[in-house]
């Protein structure tokens, strides 16, 4: 039986976590020197640590925990599902009633004819399905060669091998062996940091014209998919001018290449709609999803996928899967999310009432000094942090530096901000009120107030 409880002192628990419990993205040593902040339970959007500070959580854990903290309903599913059947596999010609469930709700809310699911454990691991998937069609349909994917520079799709080479963090394909073959990034669409004296329109509709440019160098017989974020999350919630994804599409249909919409962030209400995709008017054939899907609660994930694709990949043996693809407790607790999701009608809850009013906390924020602008779709949110707004400047000290600070003054102020680069990012609870947004607010610029005093004082600015 451990002995390592909540009830010892927080030191002690961090030099447990240091001697033994590796971070992910972390520099461990770094860690180890500072102590992790130790989180004990979490009620709606606040998080409590172990000195007993309440923390509003603007990120929803990792852009995840959408219907909030401490749902007992959830709970409840949970045990239930254990108690009845725990575990079994969808492998050898069987199934459970939760996998079927969730498999005909997620066909029911996907748009168009995305009727189709192959469940996985994860965001990654259905991204990795993906790109076996699409380059198993193409080959079934005679065309083998028709293998390479294209994506976009800053895109995050993932952490294993193919889900990695799939995303486009340099930092990340530095170590280990990524990019794998047949994998290829072109410029991401991001205004703000990119579009120099371009308007967004035109800015957004070049991004667009280097797919068709790296489809006609690869050869259109060469190329099997195209993927991306409806709205970049991990890249720094980078919202595309309105020009960029009709024209993706235009050029998909036009080269015969397939779309898969990476909906993990985007998915399950984040953007205003059950999925990014219609909110950006886009019809993919796969829709990656994981995240949302489950509030966090259970870590599941999946591809939905279309009709022509489906009909093609089942008419092989497709030599794939995960030991916990659809795993019961995991599919329960994804159809009690949605099942609460619609229940409280949380869609109207983002569309009337939380969105708007987190869009009002924003455009009051970007009068600071230091906030260039507002990228925001629905509740994801980034705001560019400048020394210079009518220029979209970046600082001279090393990109990061002046996030960091900021991130590190959000945490002093009981409020978790993340920042990617520069920008500090936004993706709360859907559940979160006005209320608690203003309070969001009033944390927020306190903590910019503290990061210019800092900049002005170590002339930074
Ligand atoms: N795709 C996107 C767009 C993501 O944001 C993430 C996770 N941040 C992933 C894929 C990978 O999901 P997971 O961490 O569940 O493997």
């Amino acid at each position: 039986m451990s002995s390592v409880t909540n009830h010892l002192p927080t030191a002690e628990l961090q030099a447990l976590d240091a001697a033994h419990h590796m971070h992910p993205f972390t520099t461990n040593s770094e860690l180890a020197d500072k102590g992790a902040r130790i989180i004990t339970r979490a009620k709606g959007v606040y998080l409590t640590d172990s000195e007993g500070n309440e923390i509003l959580d603007a990120m929803a854990g990792l852009w995840c925990v959408n219907l909030g903290y401490g749902r007992e309903e959830m709970g409840k599913v949970a045990a239930r599902q254990m108690n009845e059947l725990p575990y079994y596999n969808t492998f050898f010609q069987t199934t459970h009633v939760p996998g079927i469930a969730l498999a005909k709700e997620l066909a029911d809310l996907a748009p168009g004819d995305l009727n189709h699911v192959f469940f996985a454990g994860s965001g990654s691991e259905a991204n990795d399905t993906n790109l076996r998937m699409v380059r198993t069609y193409w080959a079934q349909k005679g065309k083998p060669e028709k293998s390479h994917v294209i994506s976009r520079k800053n895109a995050y799709h993932g952490s294993s091998v193919g889900s990695g080479s799939l995303g486009g963090m340099t930092p990340m394909h530095e170590q280990g062996g990524m990019p794998i073959p047949g994998i290829h990034h072109i410029a991401q669409p991001d205004w703000w940091s990119e579009g120099g004296n371009q308007t967004p329109e035109a800015f957004g509709l070049a991004c667009a014209r280097a797919l068709e440019d790296k489809i006609l160098e690869l050869g259109a017989d060469k190329v099997a998919a195209f993927i991306g974020e409806p709205v970049q999350g991990a890249g720094g919630v980078i919202v595309p001018p309105e020009s960029y994804w009709p024209e993706i599409q235009r050029i998909c249909e036009k080269h015969d290449v397939l779309i898969i919409a990476d909906e993990v962030i985007c998915g399950f209400g984040r953007t205003g709609n059950w999925f990014g995709s219609q909110t950006m008017g886009i019809k993919p054939h796969i829709m990656t999803i994981a995240k949302g899907l489950s509030s966090g609660y259970a870590p599941i994930g999946g591809s939905i996928v279309c009709d022509e694709v489906a009909e093609v990949i089942g008419n092989c043996e497709f030599n794939h899967g995960y030991t916990y693809s659809g795993h019961p407790v995991c599919a329960a607790v994804a159809l009690e999310n949605l099942r609460i999701m619609q229940e409280e009608n949380l869609l109207d809850h983002v569309r009337n009432v939380a969105a708007p009013a987190l869009k009002e906390a924003l455009d009051g924020l970007a009068e600071h000094p230091l906030v260039g602008g507002v990228n925001v779709s629905g509740m994801m949110a980034s705001l560019p942090l400048t020394p210079h707004k009518a220029s979209r400047a970046a600082f001279a000290a090393d990109k990061g530096t002046v996030g960091y600070i900021c991130r590190e003054h959000c945490f002093a102020h009981n409020l978790v901000m993340r920042h990617v680069g520069d920008r500090m990012i936004i993706s709360p609870p859907l559940v979160i009120t006005p209320e608690e947004i203003a309070i969001f607010a009033e944390r927020a610029r306190a903590a910019l107030d503290a990061t210019y005093a800092d900049l002005k004082a170590q002339d930074m600015l």
